[in-house]
């Protein structure tokens, strides 16, 4: 039996010293530092990842370069292809969110069939087209396959000048943040209001983080948050924004219990909070991405959080019935006033809120009271930005929506035109428009993905992360752990052949 015992010992000492050697990764770290030196921009992917990372990615292009890591011009070539990496990848991306860059290594076991699929003749060789396409994979001389092998890459030039031809940019090796913006602002592209919803995601995240960083959750703001949590569970238009939230919401008590205010406690509770939450992230590991989509500004300082949060405001007003129309409205003025770190702007729409006098019956007049006071910010803001020239020169305020998105929301036309009060709106179309604009055309992005269309497919990002995990623990670790079971197996046997040369124990029942 001893002996036994000692193997066991020295298989689990195996299986500890392995996984901590430095070869073992973790799919997260791929995903977040570009895999083996976590100096890339270039995002390794396998054949576990593959798909899902492509499937979630708020780009709307990607490269994936297929290589091998022992060949010696894939090793040259990839401070070239690092070099466009750093446009337009991660956090500090340049030009965030336009494409992925992505590599793919076939001289890994696990990646043979995905390199299969993609016809893979030479090293390297780099295909381009839409991220969920990538998960048909290519074949050569393939018709209507959006995605094509590019042909210009040998250096770093040369793919970024393949990449402008595409996309019609004029991007630079050079470029640095908020420098040569070629920011789309065409109002009325629906492709751009769907990408909305990635800065709805981030806006909640930063939302969230930001009442933990600044210790906003005190005896008399717990109950708006709770409010407005559950506002998130059942609306949000992001169906891992309304998991973490449920998942916030059912903790709630275990996180932030009701006696932390007791006279000996006041006021200390959201360090504990940060403590017990301090890796939770309430749209899911990949948010905050650490950049903005459709609420991106041309410089640093102008929209994104805010602009997300308006959005995130709209969408919810949108997808609530009459019956919670007063709820979703006193949960959002709450929130506002609680948790909005910007006092002009928290006090200036509390003043707003108090203005309404009688209870919300319809979730139509809902929206339509958050569309007018949205207004009526914009054309405060209008004037203040044009005289303090603070406002953003490629977004200026307006008054929403202009004539260009809904020409039929326009009653009259005439000089009269120039604030919310002097329109005369035809609000059964605002309303109308609302309804598209943060309804389905929000989510119709993350439709297209297969994101949200059902509710299996947001769990598969998890799962994967979870199985790829498992794939690429090390080969040693693997053995160890074959063995270690096998241990427990005859360990097992052991004892209960033990148990049955045993007399039999009296039974009770
Ligand atoms: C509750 C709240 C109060 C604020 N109060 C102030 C304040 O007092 N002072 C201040 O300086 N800043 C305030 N801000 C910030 C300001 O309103 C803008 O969010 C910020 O200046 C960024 O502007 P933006 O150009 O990105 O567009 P945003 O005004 O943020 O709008 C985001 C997007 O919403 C759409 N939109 C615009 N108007 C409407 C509308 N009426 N209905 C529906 N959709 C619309 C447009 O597509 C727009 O791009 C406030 C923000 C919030 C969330």
């Amino acid at each position: 039996m001893s002996h036994v015992y000692w193997i066991l010992i020295l298989n689990l000492w195996i299986l500890k010293a392995t996984s901590l050697q430095p070869g073992s990764r973790t799919v997260l770290r791929e995903i977040g530092t570009g895999g083996s030196d976590p100096k890339d921009y270039g995002v390794e992917l396998n054949a576990t990842n593959f798909d899902g990372v492509l499937k979630d990615t708020p780009a709307t292009y990607a490269i994936v370069e297929f290589f091998a890591h022992w060949c010696p011009a894939c090793r040259n070539y990839k401070p070239h292809y690092e070099k466009v990496a750093r446009l337009f990848n991660g956090p500090d991306a340049v030009h965030p969110g336009i494409i992925l860059m992505t590599r793919v290594d076939c001289a890994l076991k696990i990646n043979t069939g995905l390199c299969d699929k993609f016809s893979v003749s030479h090293y390297p060789m780099l295909f381009w087209g839409p991220p969920t396409k990538f998960s048909t994979g290519w074949k050569p001389n393939q018709e209507k396959s959006e995605i094509r092998e590019i042909d210009n890459w040998r250096t770093a030039e040369l793919l970024l000048n393949w990449i402008n031809k595409q996309i019609g940019s004029s991007y630079g090796l050079d470029d640095e943040k908020f420098e040569n913006e070629q920011l789309p602002s065409n109002i009325s592209d629906p492709g751009q209001t769907a990408q909305a919803i990635f800065d709805v995601e981030e806006a909640t995240a930063i939302a969230f983080d930001i009442i933990l960083e600044q210790k906003m959750i005190k005896s008399k703001t717990r109950a708006s948050l709770i409010k407005f949590l559950q506002l998130l569970v059942a609306h949000h238009p992001s169906q891992r924004c309304r998991k973490g939230s449920a998942e916030v919401l059912v903790n709630f008590d275990e996180f932030c219990p009701l006696d932390m205010w007791s006279s000996d406690k006041h006021d200390v509770p959201t360090s504990n909070l940060k403590e017990v939450l301090h890796d939770f992230q309430i749209c899911g590991k990949e948010v905050p991405r650490g950049y903005w989509m459709f609420c991106r500004g041309s410089r640093n300082e102008t929209r994104g959080f805010s602009c997300g949060l308006w959005v995130l405001m709209h969408s919810l007003s949108v997808r609530i019935e009459d019956g919670e129309s007063q709820f979703a409205f006193t949960s959002i003025c709450d929130f506002i006033h609680n948790f909005f770190i910007c006092e002009e702007c928290r006090q200036h729409f509390y003043e707003m809120c108090s203005r309404v006098t009688s209870p919300f019956k319809k979730s139509r007049d809902f929206a339509l009271w958050l569309w007018s006071a949205h207004n009526e910010v914009n054309e405060r803001l209008m004037k203040e930005e044009a005289s303090l020239k603070t406002g953003d020169p490629k977004f200026p305020k307006i008054i929403w929506p202009p004539k260009q998105l809904c020409p039929s929301c326009y009653h009259l036309q005439g000089p009269k035109d120039k604030g919310t009060n002097q329109i005369d709106w035809d609000q059964n179309e605002v309303f109308k428009l609302l309804m598209s604009y943060y309804g389905n055309t929000l989510i119709s992005l993350y439709k297209g993905k297969g994101v949200l269309a059902d509710g299996r497919t947001n769990a598969t990002l998890d799962d994967l992360v979870t199985s790829t995990n498992a794939v690429v623990v090390p080969i040693g670790a693997a053995f160890a752990i074959a063995i270690a079971s096998c241990m427990f197996g005859a360990l097992a046997c052991y004892w209960r052949s033990r148990q049955k040369s045993r007399k039999p124990r009296r039974s009770w029942n």
